[in-house]
């Protein structure tokens, strides 16, 4: 194969990489060095040929490449290192990830726990020792080197267009002082196409193996194995954010001017180059330091507009001129401009890049003070994050000021022509705001149904009817401006359940915006929600949404949102592994309110979580996989893939909220006089302890041991590792059934019988309650078995005689039953 054809594929996973950085003391500039490594090509007097008769091996990470038959070659070296590698031929990589969560990833991907894959080109850049390796190896068989000039030219287009990231990447490690030395492969294998494997121990998880994938329009990237290899040292932070002053204009074509001064701190000594998220389609003009002066910076190197639209990356890294000591304090200039506010047609605008609108640093828990000044037309509206200090008029324009009350990780806007309404409540309100009219795409998908409407609506119509006629009765356009009202009482009454639940509303105000499309965000102080949570029912359902998605949009999407209020914007998360606990504690409890809801009939916790077991047993349609099978709770984002894109969504939210249920169900004290009492003393606590700072898996587990109750102890020395390894870490949902037998006896009716378990490993435990059915259609509760292996046997004495056994009637166990 020729390689140009097969690595044009090749995406480099560059947005995993965490960046490092340090002193340096090179002559040359940033830039000029990116340019020599980016322009490195394989040099034609280092090519070797191997023959079946040698045995070229390599081995890092849990990867072990070997290479068979055909060229090897050298790049030319930079300043006497070696940071390139390629191969062309017959050569095979073998790896197998140990850790149990890793390798179920793999066989859902590769169809076994290992990657075992033949290959016929490989493309290596590092900064540790492959290049003496190598050698070593070869002069060990005798290979010598050739002149092979044809071998060398045939890689220089793969070489320009595959080097840039990992160019980027060696330049980071050349300017640092404390970093380790990565490896990288870009894999072309011969059945399973291009794919990478990388470690890197700048990153939060060193080993990585995964592929990129088109599905359709869509690019995925399907990590099939990520984690720490032993020895890693636990990833440091080397600088925070400490405040935020952004100052931007919304031009009249909507596009954004904007100055944003940051404020940092070094947190560790002898680091140069800081990343930050910003939207690609910003582009810099400049980034100064403390003083004024220009400071480099990489920002989609060497692309045009339309490249970094396409294939670029959202991500600006900033080089130092020197590394700050450990704990000072500096403030970075930026100046930048690009579009970032769509306009989703009928004057419905709405931020699209909302994390990355400004050069935001760092993950989720950092928490930091925000101080806003935005420019913007002045026939619109725009609310933002934070308390208003200002607005006034300046031409056409409207000018406000925000500042954030309480550090926050995140700031945003939204803008449109918006109605609002204001309701009260306590020291603060919730405004909410709606655009006057419905996007275009929702706007044509109602008036094409309204033409059909009346055919099904009034069936007694004469056939016949005229166009006109038709149009006459299709019932008015919904407006997203008539549910203002209700959206804010049922907004405020959420807020109120919640404070019970979570401690005191966060903020002074929530905005509640408009947003086309069909999510919501939850941002401190400021909701973005989908257009279908402003719709009636009726409207909904002729948008083209299902019953569940109405219900889904009406009943649970903007209590949800107001959850996050406390659920991620006090209570952060710093890694993907731990984002799941926000998003199910943020669902759970709007679960639990959409269950004080009396117009929503019977659509009560109950019915919410039988629906998403249902949903996460039932085949996932066109796959053999089922929602509850594709990976675990702590995969967070790596849920979506080509093979499931809806993954997160899907089990994150439904799986998630089913295991705060289980929780919830397991603290209970039935008898007690609240009998929630120590899950709520869990959520206070961790709203208290760790707010404005990440909860982690570990941290949950532990706080959870803190409040169990000993029939939760099921492993015995007060751990729930148990439930953290099945329900968190692992998959699988269990299934039960009972066989049993009942005698008389004088004590009463002895209940003799099996649970049996499927459907999960053979060391599954789990509490499973019993009740005793009778014919007139009660239960009692007989008592609870812990399931433990395929067969477990169990007796109770019933004072009648049970008609027959049901298996947790009252929902505490997510499992189903045959
Ligand atoms: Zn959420």
């Amino acid at each position: 194969m020729r390689p140009g054809v097969a690595f044009s594929r090749f995406f480099l996973v560059f947005c995993l990489f965490v960046m490092p950085c340090a002193a340096s003391t090179a002559e040359d500039s940033p830039h000029d060095t990116y340019e020599a490594l980016n322009s490195l090509r394989v040099n034609p007097a280092a090519v070797y040929e191997i023959t079946a008769a040698d045995r070229i091996e390599l081995r890092r990470g849990d990867g072990h490449f070997t290479f068979d038959l055909g060229k090897l070659a050298f790049f030319a070296p930079y300043k006497g290192q070696v940071t390139g590698v390629v191969f062309s031929g017959r050569g095979h990589v073998v790896a197998a990830p140990r850790d149990p969560v890793e390798k179920q990833q793999m066989a859902r991907f590769l169809g076994a726990p290992v990657l075992d894959e033949a290959f016929s080109d490989l493309y290596l850049r590092f900064t540790d020792d492959t290049a003496a390796e190598l050698l070593r190896e070869l002069g060990s068989a005798g290979v010598q080197p050739i002149q092979d000039t044809e071998f060398a030219v045939r890689w220089d287009p793969i070489a320009a267009q595959v080097n840039p990231p990992q160019s980027l990447r060696i330049l980071f490690a050349m300017e640092s002082a404390h970093t380790q030395p990565f490896f990288y492969a870009a894999v072309e294998g011969n059945t399973r196409g291009p794919f990478d494997i990388a470690v890197d121990p700048d990153r939060f998880e060193a080993a990585l193996i995964g592929q990129p994938k088109r599905v359709g329009a869509e690019n995925f990237y399907d990590v099939w194995a990520s984690y720490p290899l032993p020895g890693q040292p636990a990833s440091r932070r080397r600088f925070t954010a400490l405040d935020y002053e952004i100052n931007t204009s919304v031009l009249a074509d909507t596009s954004l001017d904007a100055k944003a001064d940051i404020r940092m701190r070094a947190e560790a000594g002898g680091e140069r180059t800081i990343g930050f998220q910003l939207a690609r389609a910003l582009a810099v003009e400049s980034v100064a330091g403390q003083h004024g002066e220009p400071l480099t910076f990489f920002q989609n190197e060497g692309m045009n507009l339309q490249d970094r639209l396409s294939r670029g990356t959202d991500y600006l890294f900033v080089i130092l001129p020197d590394a700050p000591e450990k704990g000072s304090e500096f403030t970075l200039h930026f100046r930048y401009r690009g579009r970032v506010i769509e306009n989703a047609g009928n004057g419905v605008l709405f931020v699209d890049a909302r994390e990355s609108w400004y050069p935001h640093f760092g993950a989720t828990a950092d928490f930091a003070n925000y101080d806003l000044t935005i420019r913007w037309p002045k026939k619109l509206k725009l609310v933002a994050t934070g308390i208003k200090r200002s607005e006034t008029e300046d031409g056409d324009l409207r000018v406000g000021h925000w500042q954030s009350e309480k550090p926050v990780s995140v700031a945003g806007f939204n803008l449109g022509d918006y109605m609002s309404t204001s309701v009260a409540f306590d020291a603060s309100s919730v405004d909410v705001y709606a655009n006057r009219q419905l996007e275009r795409s929702l706007d044509g998908q109602l008036e094409s149904h309204a033409l059909q409407a009346p055919r099904i609506l009034t069936p007694l119509s004469p056939e016949g009817h005229t166009g006109a006629n038709v149009m006459a009765m299709s019932p008015p356009p919904p407006r997203p401006a008539d549910a203002l009202k209700g959206l804010a009482r049922e907004i405020e009454e959420s807020i109120r359940f919640y404070e019970n639940l979570s401690g005191p509303f966060p903020f002074q105000k929530l905005s509640v915006s408009q947003i086309p499309g069909t999510f919501g965000q939850g941002w401190p102080g400021l909701l973005y929600l989908s257009t279908f949570s402003y719709l009636p029912a009726e409207a909904q359902l002729r948008a083209g949404l299902s019953v569940s998605g109405q219900e889904h949009f009406s009943e649970l999407v903007p209590f949800h949102e107001v959850a996050h209020q406390w659920w991620g914007n006090i209570v952060g998360w710093d890694s993907y592994r731990d984002q799941w606990i926000d998003e199910a504690m943020a669902n759970y409890l709007a679960l639990l309110f959409a269950d004080t809801q009396k117009h929503t009939g019977d659509h009560s916790l109950r019915m919410w979580l039988t629906r998403y077991r249902d949903n996460l047993v039932a085949k996932i349609p066109e796959t053999d996989e089922t929602f509850s099978d594709i990976g675990a709770l702590d995969l967070g984002t790596r849920l979506n893939s080509s093979k499931s894109p809806l993954g997160f969504d899907q089990v994150i939210y439904s799986k998630g909220a089913w295991v705060m249920h289980m929780l919830r169900e397991e603290l209970r004290q039935p008898n007690a006089k609240n009998p929630d009492e120590r899950f709520n003393t869990l959520l206070h606590t961790l709203v208290t302890k760790y707010s404005y700072r990440a909860l982690s898996t570990q941290d949950l587990q532990h706080e959870v041991e803190a409040v169990m109750t000993k029939s939760m102890d099921l492993e015995g020395g007060h751990s729930m590792e148990w439930f953290f390894d099945q329900w968190v870490r692992g998959t699988g949902i269990p299934a039960y059934r009972v066989d049993f037998k009942v005698s008389s006896t004088e004590k009463g009716f002895l209940v003799r019988g099996k649970l049996f378990q499927d459907n999960v490993a053979r060391s599954f435990l789990a509490p499973v309650p019993l009740y005793a059915g009778s014919t007139a259609g009660h239960s009692t509760y007989l008592g609870t078995v812990v399931a433990s292996g395929p067969e477990t046997p169990f007796h109770f004495i019933s004072k009648t005689d049970p008609h027959k056994i049901i298996i947790d009637p009252q929902m505490t166990l997510l499992c189903v039953t045959q």
